[in-house]
């Protein structure tokens, strides 16, 4: 299942690939189900004449500004020093936001290259390219909506959002009576932190996972946000550092090198040598030991 740190590869090679600043000539679909849209917006059809502003991301889900092409948008760089964002904002007409779910993935093809598998959808770009989703589950979601909001309401801060502070963090997770690991697994407390990291991040703090977040000291839950951000990070590097054939990331299996804990109870501490135990979270389950984590 892509994390976090899979999203934000797939964020990054779609900027590298160029996205931004394409505009899209022509939408196929192999399931009729693969897109959700809102009143007014057209539909799958609706995207045709639509350019691609931006490639953001919060927590899991990717955010794709777009503006209509033929639209005839007064230029007024007098309103502000910053004139270029201005008029930028004022041509947007709509946002595509993608969550990738269990199986989805994106890749930008050229017109030569086969298609995924599983193809689900194409934009054909006017560059002869195309953007691909392929979905083997069909899980993945596609809207078109007018604003952003819809996509991020109630989500917490992005993990790995530079701006969000140790200090945020432990005001944010200090205040809850659940266990650490439900809180932050909770999106609407910290968006994108997903079970295996959270695992990783709790035995390197030593942290156990059963602990109420309201009883753990703001050190160590300073120690806890600093830690998530640098195993997200680590996470993301890997991924990068191993692309498939085409330059595109992929969903790597949870149980790669780039983690410690062997996911599987009994199985040795990563550094203690003591036998994992395995216990669920609101249906997820953890990977601890009773001996490093308290
Ligand atoms: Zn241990």
């Amino acid at each position: 299942m892509p994390e976090l740190p899979e999203i934000e590869a797939l964020r990054r090679y779609l900027l590298r690939e160029g996205l931004v600043g394409r505009t899209i000539v022509e939408v196929d679909a192999d399931w009729p189900g693969v897109m959700d849209t809102v009143d007014g917006m057209g539909g799958l059809s609706g995207l045709v004449g639509h350019r691609f502003e931006g490639i953001e991301r919060r927590g899991k889900q990717l955010i794709l500004p777009l503006a209509k092409v033929d639209a005839e948008i007064p230029i007024t760089p007098a309103l502000s020093s910053d004139g270029d964002r201005v008029q930028n904002e004022r041509h947007i007409e709509g946002v595509l936001g993608l969550h990738m779910e269990m199986t989805g993935r994106l890749g930008i093809m050229d017109p030569e290259d086969e298609s995924f598998r599983y193809r689900r959808l194409s934009l054909y770009l006017d560059d002869e390219r195309r953007l691909e989703l392929d979905d083997m589950r069909r899980w993945a979601s596609v809207r078109l909506e007018k604003n952003a909001e819809v996509f991020t309401s109630g989500m917490g801060p992005d993990a790995l959002d530079p701006g969000f502070t140790a200090a945020e963090f432990t005001e944010r997770v200090s205040v809850r009576r659940s266990p650490i690991k439900s809180v932050l697994l909770d999106q609407k407390v910290l968006a994108g932190v997903g079970n295996i990291y959270a695992d990783e991040a709790l035995l390197i703090v030593g942290i156990s996972p059963s602990r109420r977040a309201d009883r753990i000291s703001a050190t160590k839950l300073e120690a806890l946000q600093e830690t998530i951000a640098g195993v997200l990070e680590n996470a993301l590097a890997f991924i990068e550092s191993h692309p498939d054939e085409h330059g595109r990331p992929y969903v790597i299996d949870a149980q790669d090198d780039r983690m410690q804990i062997p996911r599987k109870a009994g199985a040795p501490c990563p550094q203690c040598g003591s036998a994992l135990r395995a216990k669920k979270f609101g249906g997820r389950t953890a990977y601890y030991c009773p001996s490093c984590q308290h």
